[in-house]
């Protein structure tokens, strides 16, 4: 068998087709578009790199979006004031902070600080809980990503059993209860999984995102499966590869998703999403 190829910039291209129309609904009903602050404190490159990308989704999608850049330096008080100022912007209705931060600045303040009806990117304890307990609220923008992947190409949830390698709280864990309200039946693994194989070969569903090259091979999947590859790692001479022995996997697999071209495009999009439903969430009362 030689998978289907899940074609993620297709999906990305129409879903940012549906926020196109979403958008000039809402500056129809409201008279100004949505408004997205991306905060970002130098240091790291590659979330230079992020933001542009998120501005440039912004933009062709008609979302009024900004980036706050701050200095490396910046105090946890300096952060935090930054923060409350946004929260209490009538103009601004989705905030990100770009992570990492620099090892001063805790990730933990900024996600106790942004309000988290302004919390597209689902960071805050409470938005964290309410995807928990299954109350509507901002979900971790990838983890939401992977579910569109799975929800747009009609892929079987409900009984099914669902490998997700990693359990981070931005991805692993998140999707892991979205998977759940989906009725899949879910196993996770981290590092210290005893059996990993046996566990992974079991998944009519594998989702990995993990952050190492060549983590999955062929023999890790189940004939026909649906491969999820959220990993996203730098090539030595440029690029990048994802977490699954692509060949190899694609050979045995179902439906695999590329790197580049997979989860990624969808990620942004989703934070625009997010970011109109904030907006829409805040107009109440105004129109
Ligand atoms: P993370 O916080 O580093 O978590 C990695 C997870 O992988 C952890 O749960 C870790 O287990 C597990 N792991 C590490 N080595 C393992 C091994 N040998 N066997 C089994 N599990 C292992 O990373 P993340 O933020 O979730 O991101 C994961 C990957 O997705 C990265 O490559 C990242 O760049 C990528 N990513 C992509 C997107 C996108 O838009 N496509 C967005 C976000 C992240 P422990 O918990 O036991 O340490």
């Amino acid at each position: 068998m030689v998978a289907t190829i899940i074609d993620g910039k297709a999906l990305g291209a129409e879903m940012r087709a549906e926020l196109r129309d979403e958008v000039q609904r809402y500056v129809q009903r409201l008279g100004q578009p949505p408004g997205l602050v991306i905060v970002r404190v130098e240091g790291d490159a590659a979330s230079g790199v992020y933001s542009k990308a998120i501005l440039r989704i912004a933009n062709e999608v008609g979302v009024q979006a900004r980036l706050n850049q701050l200095p490396a330096d910046i105090s946890p008080e300096e952060l935090h004031i930054v923060l409350q100022g946004l929260n209490t912007d009538a103009s601004v209705h989705g905030i990100i902070v770009q992570m990492p931060l620099p090892a001063h600045l805790s990730q933990q303040m900024v996600a106790e600080t942004i309000a988290p009806e302004k919390d597209i990117d689902g960071i805050s304890p409470y938005n964290a809980g309410n995807l928990l307990l299954g109350f509507p609220g901002f979900l971790p923008s990838t983890a939401a990503a992977v579910m569109e992947i799975l929800v747009r190409t009609h892929t079987p949830l409900e009984g099914r059993h669902v490998v997700v390698l990693g359990r981070s709280n931005v991805v692993g864990k998140p999707l892991s209860i979205l998977l759940l309200q989906k009725h899949a039946t879910v196993t996770i693994c981290h590092s210290r999984t005893m059996n990993l194989l046996e566990l992974t070969r079991q998944g009519d569903v594998l989702v990995v995102a993990v952050g190492r090259v060549n983590m999955v091979t062929a023999e890790m999947i189940r004939p026909g499966a649906t491969v999820i590859d959220v990993g996203i790692n730098a090539k030595p001479g440029g690029g990048i590869v994802g977490d699954i022995d692509f060949e190899s996997v694609r050979a045995i697999a179902g439906a695999v998703t590329p790197t580049p071209g997979g989860v990624g495009p969808l990620t942004n999009v989703v934070l625009l999403k997010q970011c109109i439903q904030a907006a829409w969430q805040q107009s109440r009362g105004k129109v």
